[in-house]
């Protein structure tokens, strides 16, 4: 182990020297991968030097998430605390479904949950866990609500006209979720949003209320916070009162901006989560731990139990449901991603968290000011967003980004609302500063004018 220690560190080096030196690897074509890098499984072992050789030549050639130029996803950044706590879950290689073979990690997980619940006003009933990612978290606070409405449905299947409800923005999990649980995709109301993309709650209202007329059963009611193109924030205050009208569960879909509860800031942009039954947000998105680390609570731990719970005599053998989390996981058997965020929380305080939230709106303002300063540019988002969306002279959204990760130029991606395609700048790096922003731009402006061609689209599409 030793040794492969050594080796890691080597390679780990060379990355970061690669990354200061070239933020943006080419990317290597699909139809050249296994041409261009030694992928194969022989039956022969490879000699320690060849190994090392080419497992070299993997890591340099895969796509550089954590640089300065990397702006494609909701995610990006290398948090070396939060980094140090992943490599450390690998290494101890505990499974999280019971105290004894997990030992204080189980700690460190109820420690996080209790200060999630904590900061966002839920009360001593609360609990949660941590799932496999953010569409996850939203499946099981569907699951919570399904069964929280008929608990028979566990034993005999869904028989009624469920329906549930989401904005047009909404992650694209919801649907998915609702087949899974056996709701299905139809039984699915979007509701329409603002010009700002936030749910219209006079809608909602109107939408259950026609429902309930035509037979269906409304149950579930999904808000985001953090709409993945625009960023929003749908307003949980008024739509908490219509579920509460209408006795629906709802939940609070944060994976994307979910820690503004850590800002003093912008909490205010999810004000009334108090009001909501559970919560989810993903840790690697705003406070940038390594995927995955994705939380999700609920104001009454019973509904964890009633839904996850499964008695196993071959894995409980020891200590109780309290300290044996895998009583209220999807799981069996489930990585520790716990310790990722507990090292970096632990290191940097939840003021610190704080700090890494409000880094991320500044950074969005500096773009906005850049945007709104240069008339080459059309803004299309609002302020209080970190997703900043824009077009640059007549350049279309989809080709220049495109013409950027072809070229190892710039990592970002283009959306779209209301039928208008943009560039979409997340500015979720909390280690970039202001230069990095504006360095953003001046390499889309340089590309631009070095390609001239670029502006017939046609050249790019395949
Ligand atoms: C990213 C995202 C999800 C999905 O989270 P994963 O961890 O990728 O599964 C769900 N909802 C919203 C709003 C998101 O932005």
């Amino acid at each position: 182990m030793k040794k492969d220690l050594e080796l890691f560190t080597r390679i780990a080096n060379l990355l970061l020297e690669h990354e200061e030196e070239s933020p943006v690897v080419a990317p290597i074509p699909p139809n050249e991968l296994y041409e261009q890098l030694d992928l194969e499984l022989d039956t022969a072992p490879a000699s320690e030097a060849f190994f090392e050789k080419t497992l070299k030549a993997l890591v340099l050639n895969t796509p550089r998430t954590a640089t300065r130029l990397f702006f494609n996803q909701l995610f990006g950044g290398r948090n070396s605390k939060a980094t140090l706590g992943d490599l450390l879950a690998v290494l101890l290689n505990n499974s999280m479904y019971t105290y004894k073979v997990a030992g204080p990690q189980v700690g460190i997980e109820k420690e996080i949950l209790k200060q999630v619940c904590r900061q966002i006003g839920y009360g001593k009933d609360s609990n949660g866990t941590f799932a496999p990612g953010g569409s996850m978290s939203n499946f099981m606070a569907l699951l919570m609500a399904r069964d929280a409405y008929n608990s028979n449905i566990k034993t005999e299947g869904v028989s009624g006209k469920l329906t549930l409800y989401t904005s047009t923005e909404s992650h694209y999990s919801v649907p998915k979720n609702a087949a899974f649980a056996g709701i299905g995709r139809d039984q699915v109301r979007y509701i329409e949003t603002n010009e700002k993309g936030q749910m219209k709650v006079s809608l909602l209202a109107q939408t259950i209320e026609k429902d309930i007329a035509a037979g269906y059963t409304p149950f579930f009611v999904n808000a985001t916070a953090g709409t993945t193109v625009l960023g929003a924030f749908d307003a949980i205050e008024p739509i908490a009162e219509v579920c509460k009208k209408h006795k629906l569960w709802l939940h609070i879909d944060g994976a994307y901006c979910g820690s503004v509860i850590f800002s003093e800031s912008y909490k205010h942009l999810v004000s009334g989560l108090h009001l909501s039954d559970s919560f989810s947000f993903n840790a690697h998105k705003m406070l940038g731990t390594p995927l995955t680390c994705s939380i999700i609570v609920t104001q009454q731990k019973k509904h964890l139990y009633d839904s996850f719970s499964n008695d196993a005599a071959y894995l409980y053998q020891t200590d109780g449901d309290e300290f044996n989390l895998g009583k209220t996981s999807i799981q069996c058997g489930r990585r520790n991603d716990a310790l990722k965020l507990w090292t970096l929380w632990k290191s940097v305080g939840t003021t610190g968290l704080e700090g890494i939230v409000d880094q991320q709106f500044e950074l969005a303002d500096v773009a906005r000011d850049y945007i709104r300063n240069h008339p080459d540019y059309t803004l299309y988002s609002f302020d209080e967003s970190i997703s900043v969306c824009f077009n640059y002279k007549d350049v279309p959204a989809q080709a220049l980004c495109t013409a950027l990760y072809e070229n190892g130029a710039l990592m970002v991606g283009f959306g779209t609302f209301r039928n208008t395609e943009f560039i979409r700048l997340v500015t979720i790096n909390a280690g970039n500063s202001e230069d990095e922003i504006l360095a953003f731009f001046n390499v889309l402006e340089t590309f631009v004018e070095k390609h001239p061609t670029f502006k017939q689209p046609e050249i790019f599409q395949q």
